[in-house]
């Protein structure tokens, strides 16, 4: 069976887990604070924190904010179940909206579900692809909808305004209007997953941007402290002569990022234009050339004039289809040995969503999305030969299931 998403673990990679487990010190450390600076560096972002994951990374900042009962947060229902499952967290509520043909999050949706209890708005850049930031940006800021904001702590009276938490999970390297994600809203996080782009087997970035009058350095120091049980130092900082003696700020969390995974994590960013994007282009420029010629087959956007997608997942729709003839077309391609997938299943059709009311029927775009959508394999190891092999099982499967011999 051609996997479908191999992390790269190469030698290089086994060689700097390695030193970091000779070293002597291997939970969070140097490795993990110069994995932040070269974040910030790459990014163009203020500051960076970096977590035990994207899921934490984002419950953090909306428990920072001070996001609690009562509280709404707008989330696409078209995405992974952890930009929701953290608002509901903090006690919140997910106000699910619909999303467009591009797979993310639209801002005339955001803009009908703001009430005066919005406190913050999650776009998620569905496969890479990110979301119209200008135009969510704007309207946060337009008169009448900073009108409506009640804040209801010191970060959202000292913020004026809901927060945009942008959900880059899949993005690490995408652009947009030459601004690299990250940089393009108040706080963008990161997911470095064993089946993202850049891996360093579970971890996450809080990339940090927010404007005036917040010191993101002062929120980092907070954010630091917070992922490591609220405890005033760290524990390499005790471990110094006359170091021992801490204070625990607030019941803080455990979410901080070990050295063992920024290692993995520098390895991975040192060659990640260079080999990591330019290697995930070539797969997708491969797959939209080989299936754009199928009347069938609908290839997803990822570049435009103003966006640069990080090609993380390529998001293939066949025209005209039903879920079920879809399932059935996934069933034909893992026949040929192909490993495929399905990125999403809105969140109104899991159980968790469903029972708290949401209604896929409100969703026609999300659904009509997911019903027809096949996820191809891309990563570094993927060959040409891999990438053929892998057209070619769509390409029967498609046949096979619209014309049964
Ligand atoms: C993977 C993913 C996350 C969660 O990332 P973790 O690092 O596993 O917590 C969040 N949002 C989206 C859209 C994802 O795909």
């Amino acid at each position: 069976m051609l996997p479908f998403s191999p992390p790269r673990s190469d030698e290089k990679i086994v060689e700097a887990v390695a030193e970091v487990l000779r070293s002597g010190w291997i939970s969070t450390g140097p490795k993990a604070k110069l994995f932040e600076q070269k974040i910030t560096a790459y990014c163009g972002n203020k500051v960076t924190l970096c977590t035990s994951a994207a899921t934490t990374g984002l419950e953090l900042i909306l428990r920072w904010f001070g996001i609690k009962e009562g509280d709404e947060v707008i989330v696409p229902a078209y995405t992974y179940c952890a930009t929701a499952n953290v608002v509901v967290h903090c006690g919140a509520k997910p106000v699910l909206v619909d999303v467009g043909p591009d797979f993310n999050i639209t801002v005339e949706a955001i803009e009908k579900a703001i009430t005066p209890k919005t406190k913050a708005v999650m776009p998620v850049d569905i496969g890479g692809f990110p979301c119209n930031y200008d135009e969510i940006n704007a309207l946060i800021r337009r008169e009448d909808v900073v009108a409506k904001f009640q804040p209801g702590s010191e970060n959202q009276q000292k913020l004026g305004r809901m927060l945009v938490l942008s959900d880059s999970a899949h993005s690490f390297g995408a652009f947009y209007k030459k601004k690299q994600t990250g940089s393009l809203t108040d706080v963008s996080v990161f997911s470095f997953h064993a089946v993202k782009n850049l891996s360093t087997a579970e971890g996450g970035a809080v990339a940090l941007n927010l404007s005036e009058p917040f010191e993101n350095q002062t929120i980092y120091s907070y954010l630091n402290t917070m992922s490591l049980h609220g405890q005033s130092k760290d524990a390499l900082a005790k471990v110094q002569k006359g170091g021992w003696r801490y204070d625990v700020i607030d019941a803080g969390y455990k979410c901080n990022m070990m050295d063992i995974q920024a290692a993995m994590g520098l390895v991975e960013l040192e060659r990640y234009d260079s080999e990591t994007l330019k290697r995930r282009k070539e797969i997708f420029d491969a797959y939209a050339e080989g299936l754009s010629k199928y009347d069938w087959a609908q290839i997803p956007v990822y570049e435009t004039k103003e966006k640069t997608s990080s090609y993380h997942v390529f998001l293939l729709r066949i025209k005209d289809i039903s879920e079920v003839q879809r399932d059935e077309i996934m069933q034909e391609i893992f026949n040929q040995k192909v490993a495929v997938n399905v990125h999403f299943q809105p969140l109104p059709l899991l159980t968790a969503y469903k029972s708290r009311g949401y209604n896929i029927s409100d969703f026609p775009v999300a659904y009509d999305n997911y019903s027809r959508e096949i996820t191809l394999p891309v990563y570094y190891d993927l060959t040409d030969q891999n990438v053929q092999t892998v057209i070619n099982a769509v390409v029967n499967a498609v046949e096979k299931v619209e014309q049964p011999a």
